[in-house]
């Protein structure tokens, strides 16, 4: 299947309307909290103002209060909103909750889509995502924390979770847990909807990382939380999707959450970008302007190309998800690059601008401390490479060509 690179002009129009809302609002909101203005009173206002102009929850569908965007449009305006931290909060399309909002949408009862998704669609509470726990990551189905049930009416659990981001200011958390050890790998686990506080499900501290933190840093992203979980009563009402379920639903959710954060990478490395060139084409050294250096030149130029292909990237899989074809091959390629483009991108940044790119004057290092997690959250590069690998091999065997798991459909 080819690629048709003409945009619709309502995609076009909305992308229009995103970038101005994040240069004209979110960008100069980001200025009154560095004044110390108060973080919950500037966010409601974006929100309001965001809100009232018909910006809100971009992909969530019209009926349950969103802009019903489809893939291309929300890749088009994510692309947009990652240029400022306050872009994707501003809309209420922020991760971890947007992808959990998609799984509450797709696989939520009434009752748990009245209760649990509506005040999420309206901002007014936050969801957390319990996946990962110290014993299994990158192979979740290793996953220990145990669930059974007490009764008909009532599951208890066990266990521990941890990088759960956002929980130290979540309202809801959606926790994974093993209900059957003997079925079969991938149907062991399953999804418990949990309202916090609950003293079953105890933050025992948010984990120190190596991304510099400013004062905001825990209210914006929540930190990532170390959990246990002891004696949690849910409610077999909560169980979301099913028993067995939980972990394709996982899947399903990460899929699109890998997306959104090489969307937004791409404009955080855009802006990266400019800042580097505007320093570049101001400053000299040995007598002549750094623009003028050719060393310089190739630095920028390397920077381009990466920025080029993964908008390219981006267009084409959102181009593929509009006809409902299936991504995956592209995905995991995709994630993998974009993670890695953006750390490129930084860096050469930080490069250039010399001393002033490792100080926190600019934006620059705490960017490039909070992207190292890019490679690690929603796979590691090292599992995606090997199932694109994989499917590498089996287009051969079965084609006697690679070409349909590198892009060979575009032709
Ligand atoms: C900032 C951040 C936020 C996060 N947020 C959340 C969250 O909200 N909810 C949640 O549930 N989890 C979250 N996580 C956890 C994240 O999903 C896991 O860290 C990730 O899946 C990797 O698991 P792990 O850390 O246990 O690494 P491990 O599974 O221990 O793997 C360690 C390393 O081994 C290598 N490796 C693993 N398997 C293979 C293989 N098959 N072939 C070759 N090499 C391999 C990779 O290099 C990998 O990095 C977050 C993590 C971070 C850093």
């Amino acid at each position: 299947m080819s690629i048709d690179f003409e945009i619709p002009a309502e995609a076009k129009a909305v992308r229009a309307r995103v970038r101005q809302w994040v240069h004209d609002e979110c960008m100069p909101a980001e200025k009154r909290l560095l004044a110390g203005e108060d973080y919950k009173t500037v966010l409601n206002e974006l929100r309001g103002k965001a809100r009232s102009q018909g910006l809100w929850c971009p992909f969530i569908p019209q009926e349950y209060g969103g802009m019903g965007l489809g893939p291309l449009a929300n890749a088009l305006v994510q692309m947009e909103l990652g240029e400022s931290y306050l872009g994707a909060l501003s809309l209420n399309t922020q991760g971890p909750d947007d992808a959990t909002m998609m799984t509450l949408l797709e696989h939520g009862t009434p009752y748990q889509k009245e209760k649990f998704l509506k005040p999420l669609l309206n901002g007014e509470k936050r969801i957390c995502y319990s996946m990962t726990e110290k014993a299994a990551g990158a192979d979740a189905t290793g996953m220990q924390t145990r669930a059974e049930r007490v009764g008909n009416d009532t599951y208890m659990l066990n266990g521990e979770k941890w990088f759960s981001s956002a929980a130290s200011v979540a309202d809801i958390a959606v926790v994974m847990a093993k209900t059957d050890p003997n079925a079969p790998r991938h149907q062991q686990f399953s999804t418990f909807i949990v309202e916090l506080p609950n003293p079953g499900y105890r933050i025992k501290r948010d984990i120190p990382t190596m991304a510099l933190e400013g004062p905001l840093s825990h209210i914006l992203g929540g930190g990532h939380a170390e959990v246990e979980i002891k004696d949690l009563e849910v409610p077999a009402e909560n169980l979301l999707g099913g028993e067995g379920n939980g972990f394709n639903m996982g899947q399903h959710r990460l899929a699109y959450g890998r997306l959104r954060h090489g969307m937004h990478n791409v404009a955080m490395a855009q802006r990266a970008l400019d800042l580097a060139t505007a320093h570049i084409t101001s400053r000299s050294t040995f007598g002549k302007g750094l623009d003028e250096r050719q060393a310089v030149q190739f630095m920028l130029a390397e920077c381009a190309s990466e920025l080029y292909i993964a908008r390219l990237m981006l267009l084409h899989i959102a181009y593929k998800a509009e006809r409902k074809m299936d991504i995956r091959q592209e995905n995991g390629i995709a994630k993998v690059f974009l993670a890695n483009m953006v750390h490129k991108v930084v860096d050469t940044a930080i490069q250039l601008h010399g001393a002033l790119g490792y100080s926190r004057d600019t934006p620059l290092a705490a960017w490039y401390t909070h992207i190292r997690s890019q490679r690690l959250v929603d796979g590691p590069d090292e599992v995606h490479k090997w199932t694109t690998g994989r499917n590498v091999i089996k287009a051969f065997k079965s084609t006697g060509t690679t070409a349909g798991a590198c892009g060979g459909d575009l032709l």
